[in-house]
């Protein structure tokens, strides 16, 4: 019997998470709990369904056309993918030997030795940082940020080209002086290829209302064009290449 792994949902012609059209395999269960999540309901590790990694590569290899002519390949997002580190690593083998780009789009949270098992098969990680400060980290996810942060280090060192997601959500994580942090953290790596500020949204919210969970960021609006080009001049003058 092949591996298995326990997903969402996908998504056949994703053109958001990472380079090209992309397959975009949404993983089930996640160990956090950002109060900004747009898919709550792949929180739960018992959700979903079961998928063989040999069943839904054949699916993937449909698509391989439109991948090959817009530069796309397979992403494993979710949900945290690396909770299901050898299901991942699995699908990520096999698409590397047929030729398909891959990128895993994860929070950071998770265990060395999981993301140790993907990485050799990674083209591009979709890595998010939520906040810099533990503190804030915890009031906006439920849990601190230092393994996220040892885990950005580690796929650093085993030099995986990493675009940062940065989702701006303002009175939160937008100030000038955070911001300023940011940048300087994030240009001591070598192999981070662009950082994503993506504005904070709400499009996930009635996901919340239908699982009955309680919405604490409802105060809060979606930063306005200017703000948002303001934080990616900041970022940009670092060097990094911004988006
Ligand atoms: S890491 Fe992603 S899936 Fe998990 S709670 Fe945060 S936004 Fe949602």
């Amino acid at each position: 019997m092949g591996i298995k792994g326990r997903i969402h949902s996908i998504e056949t012609m994703g053109t958001l998470d990472g380079p090209g059209i992309r397959f975009v395999v949404f993983t089930q269960g996640c160990p956090l709990r950002c109060a900004y999540c747009h898919n709550p309901d792949t929180w739960d590790p018992r959700g979903g369904y079961l998928i063989d990694a040999a069943d839904l590569f054949n699916k993937i290899l449909r698509y391989r056309n439109y991948m090959e002519f817009s530069g796309g390949g397979l992403t494993l997002s979710g949900g945290e993918p690396t909770l299901q580190p050898d299901f991942c690593a699995e699908l990520f083998k096999r698409c590397k030997d047929a030729g398909i780009n891959t990128a895993l789009d994860t929070s950071g949270y998770c265990e060395q030795k999981n993301l140790e098992k993907i990485l050799p098969y990674t083209d591009l990680v979709l890595f998010d940082i939520k906040h810099l400060d533990p503190k804030s980290h915890i009031e906006l996810t439920g849990r601190d940020n230092s393994k996220i942060l040892e885990n950005l280090s580690l796929i650093e060192s085993k030099k995986v080209k990493t675009w940062v997601r940065y989702v701006l959500l303002p009175g939160i994580n937008d100030t000038p002086e955070i911001i300023n942090k940011l940048a300087d953290f994030l240009s001591g790596f070598n192999f981070i290829d662009r950082v994503e500020v993506l504005p904070y949204h709400r499009l996930g919210v009635h996901k919340w209302e239908e699982l009955g969970i309680s919405y604490k960021l409802k105060k809060i609006n979606p930063p306005s064009k200017e703000d948002l080009n303001c934080i990616k001049r900041i970022i940009a003058q670092r060097g990094l290449k911004v988006s």
